[in-house]
């Protein structure tokens, strides 16, 4: 199954997901997964975009609806599951993220708190919390990413921001076609936010919260 990441400037981070055998174009909102697009492999990505678009205010009112059960567990899942699989998929990706863009950490711990997504000390000790696992990934990597970037700019000043906003464009230009995202960069260029990616991805987070 092939898959991409596109960056819608109302929704945030939408999973484009070609599926062999999929006949038709269908959209949908995935507890974890957030909003996802199934489309069949022959059809190229721009026309699931433009499909997204077609159903966006559907796809906007399920995605609040979604948010708003988001102060619950998912069914089937316990803190000790999301431990279990954060523990497993949270460390080979901030490694890989780390080596890619030039960071080095301490330790990494993962935690349960309810305070806060993640946390990087002044001693390179990198703390993600496990309910990162209940966040669509694009918005998992955004929170990874943040925290590799406190390593060279502890606060969150300009340079952070300039810093993270530049990794974020790399990062995503990776998972998306580039007229994709040269869509998404003019849909969202009437934007004020001075770091347009971060401001999305930070508002679609705001749509969870730890438990
Ligand atoms: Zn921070």
């Amino acid at each position: 199954m092939k898959e991409k990441v596109h960056i819608d400037a109302v929704l945030g981070p939408v999973l484009l997901r070609k599926a062999p055998r999929s006949r038709r174009l269908s959209i949908r909102v995935h507890p974890v997964k957030g909003v996802v697009v199934s489309m069949p492999s022959f059809i190229p990505y721009a026309v699931g975009v433009a499909f997204l678009e077609s159903r966006r205010e559907w796809a906007l009112a399920a995605l609040q609806r979604a948010s708003a059960q988001n102060v619950t567990l998912p069914e089937g899942e316990s803190i000790e599951s999301l431990r279990a699989r954060a523990k497993a998929e949270l460390p080979p990706r901030l490694k890989a993220f780390a080596d890619r863009y030039g960071f080095v950490y301490n330790r990494l711990t993962i935690k349960h708190t309810t305070s806060n997504w993640g946390s990087c000390s002044t001693r390179g000790n990198i703390n993600l919390n496990l309910n990162l696992m209940r966040v669509p990934e694009p918005l998992q990597d955004y929170v990874l990413l943040h925290e590799l970037t406190h390593l060279h700019h502890p606060d969150h000043g300009p340079a952070f921001h300039a810093e993270l906003e530049r990794l974020l464009a790399d990062h995503f230009s990776r998972h998306l076609e580039e007229d994709a995202f040269r869509q998404y960069l003019q849909a969202i260029g009437s934007s004020r936010a001075r770091y347009r990616i971060t401001s999305v991805l930070e508002k679609a987070l705001r749509g969870y919260r730890p438990l």
